[in-house]
């Protein structure tokens, strides 16, 4: 028996392989420091814990409606009413395990063999594998490190062509922490308007920025119809393992996302929602503290870095990657990547993981201690006396 050949298009994410080898390491006695895996360290606010434990002794252990919890949905569109300046309800909200399946439901929903999509290069690794998985032609777009890591727009007009059906954009991004400046979603909403194509909007990070809140394509006129904003919990409430996220879409889609949710997973857990109801309507102070303390790491780990030889870190403006250029060491990225781990004891993810304009830079997760980060940058720096 023979796997189907669409499952052979389909990526992986190393941040995860690179787990697995650092485990090992730790096993056989390594110290390791962590900077591999994009997921806080927090635990996920008692509060809401408590109110998941709630949950499941007052019977939430059933199935639920297939596109989310009615008052869940209510709290989600008018969460995202506020912090986009839209106006959207609980029709356009498909509650679904995680951010990730909004990838690839609005994927299914949408794409015809051939159809073009436009991703951000670096960029989430998933988008491209999914592309790929339905058949669709994957068009990278690069980002720019002297831009803050926005896209070079002329590229992105460019690429654009009557068989583009989907347009990705992430921001605060991963793996750079970059974010795309307002006038440029201007200009990007000026070349998308007249356009037949939906934007995918990944905005997981949208609470975790140091500057100035990032903002939403959809925002500006004529977008909101053509924008899927994939949000969630795992990041602002720490709330990785609860698998729980969300995308806000015109009804006509969120009603064949709803449909695929009825195919696969028949909902998502009623507890989980229950506990992420509560993060959103609760207090917010907990989301405070932790991008605060995230600040700190940041400017920890940019100024570490930038003292390092053959490296140049710019600062990122949100999310919790440092995505330095390592091209002034010499040595190529994975190769780097590997020497860290396995010399200095520190786990990073090669920039060619994120796609070919990743070359030439590492990513750091920096969701983990200032003493970590410290120990991190103490090893690398002992470590660079190589190439220095
Ligand atoms: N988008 C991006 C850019 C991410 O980095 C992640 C998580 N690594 C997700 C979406 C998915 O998050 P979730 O764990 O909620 O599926």
């Amino acid at each position: 028996m023979r796997l189907a050949e669409s499952i052979s298009r389909l990526g992986t994410e190393t941040a995860f392989e690179v787990l697995v080898r650092a485990r090992a390491l730790e096993a056989a006695g390594r110290e390791i420091v962590h900077l591999e895996i994009g997921e806080p360290d927090f635990p996920t606010p008692p509060h809401i814990v408590e109110a998941g434990q709630r949950a499941l002794a007052e019977g939430w252990t059933r199935y639920g409606p297939s596109a989310g919890l009615p008052e869940l949905r209510e709290a989600i569109a008018s969460h995202i009413s506020r912090t986009r300046n839209v106006g959207v309800r609980a029709e356009n909200v498909c509650v679904v395990p995680g951010g990730k399946p909004i990838m690839f439901f609005s994927m299914i929903a949408l794409l015809e063999p051939g159809d073009e999509v436009i991703y951000p290069n670096p960029g989430f690794p998933i988008y491209e594998s999914m592309i790929r998985f339905m058949d669709a032609k994957p068009v990278a777009i690069p980002l720019v490190e002297d831009r803050g890591f926005s896209v070079d727009l002329d590229r992105l007009a460019g690429s654009l062509s009557d068989k583009t059906k989907m347009v990705i954009l992430i921001s605060p991004g991963n793996p750079t922490g970059g974010v795309i400046p307002q006038a440029d979603l201007v200009r990007m909403a000026e070349l998308f308007r007249e356009r037949d194509l939906m934007i995918l909007s990944d905005e997981i990070y949208s609470e975790i920025w140091y500057e100035d809140r990032p903002s939403s394509i959809a925002s500006l006129d004529g977008m909101l119809e053509k924008t899927i904003i994939l949000d969630g919990f795992s990041k602002t409430y720490a709330m990785t393992g609860w698998r729980l996220g969300y995308g806000v879409m015109p009804v006509w889609l969120a009603e064949a996302v709803a449909r695929l949710m009825v195919n696969s997973n028949s909902c998502t857990a009623s507890f989980t929602q229950r506990a992420g109801l509560a993060a959103l309507i609760g207090p917010q102070d907990s989301v405070k503290t932790m991008v605060g303390e995230l600040e700190k790491r940041r400017n920890a780990i940019v100024q570490g870095l930038n003292e390092i030889p053959g490296f140049r870190s710019a600062t990122p403006a949100g999310a919790f990657y440092a995505f330095p250029n390592v091209a002034g060491t010499g040595i190529p990225c994975a190769e780097l990547a590997d020497l860290l781990l396995t010399e200095a004891g520190v786990a990073c993810v090669r920039g060619t993981s994120f796609g070919e304009h990743g070359d030439g830079h590492v990513r750091f997760s920096y969701a983990n201690s200032l003493e970590n980060i410290e120990k991190a940058i103490d090893n690398i720096r002992q470590l660079s006396e190589r190439w220095a």
